[in-house]
C-alpha cells in the first residue's frame, strides 16, 4: 500500500501509545488540509502489511494502531488485514476518515471500505472544516468530526458516540 509516513509511538491519535499509519492519497481536498503532501495518489512510499506489522510487533507498549492519512478508506484491503491482526493481538484500531460513518456504511467509496469499517473500533469521521477548528478538541481537528464507537453503532444501526 502507499504510505505517507508512520509514527511508532504517537500520543495524539487516540488513547495511549499508538502506532499511527498515515496513508498516501486523498480525494477530499479540504481547505487548510493538515497534510497536503499526503493527497496525491502517486506519492509516498510502498510498504507491505508484513513490513508494517513488524513495527507493531516490535513495540510492547502499544495500546493500538491508528489509521489516518491521507484517506485510509481508499486502500481498504491491506488495512483490513492489518486491522484484523491488530485486534487479534488485543490492541484497538482507530481510523480517521473524511468520509462519514453513514457514507462508509453505504459502501462509499467502496464495499471494501465498508468491510474495513467493521474491523475498526473507533472512527473519527468527516472532513476537516477550518471555521470549525477549536482549540482543546480532543483527537479531532474540527467540531463537526465525531468520535464514533463502531461496534456499538453497527449494533444499533445508528451513530453511537464514544464516551471519552
Ligand atoms: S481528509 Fe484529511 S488528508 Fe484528506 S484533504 Fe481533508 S484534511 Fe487533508
Amino acid at each position: 500500500m502507499r504510505i505517507f509516513g508512520t509514527a511508532d509511538d504517537s500520543i495524539v491519535d487516540g488513547p495511549g501509545i499508538r502506532f499511527s499509519l498515515f496513508t498516501q492519497g486523498c480525494k477530499h481536498a479540504c481547505p487548510s488540509c493538515h497534510n497536503p503532501e499526503s493527497q496525491p495518489f502517486e506519492g509516498g512510499d510502498l510498504m507491505t502489511v508484513d513490513e508494517l506489522w513488524e513495527h507493531i510487533e516490535a513495540n510492547p507498549l502499544l495500546s493500538g494502531v491508528t489509521l489516518t492519512g491521507g484517506e485510509p478508506f481508499e486502500q481498504p484491503e491491506p488495512l483490513t488485514e492489518l486491522a484484523r491482526r491488530t485486534r487479534a493481538k488485543g490492541l484497538t484500531v482507530w481510523a480517521y476518515s473524511g468520509y462519514t460513518f453513514e457514507q462508509l456504511l453505504a459502501d462509499t467509496p467502496s464495499t471494501a471500505a465498508h468491510e474495513l469499517l467493521t474491523h475498526c473500533d473507533v472512527l473519527v469521521d468527516g472532513l476537516f472544516v477550518e471555521p470549525l477548528k477549536r482549540f482543546g478538541l480532543k483527537w479531532r481537528g474540527s467540531s463537526n468530526q465525531r468520535i464514533i464507537d463502531i461496534p456499538a453503532s453497527l449494533e444499533a444501526q445508528e451513530v453511537v458516540l464514544c464516551s471519552l
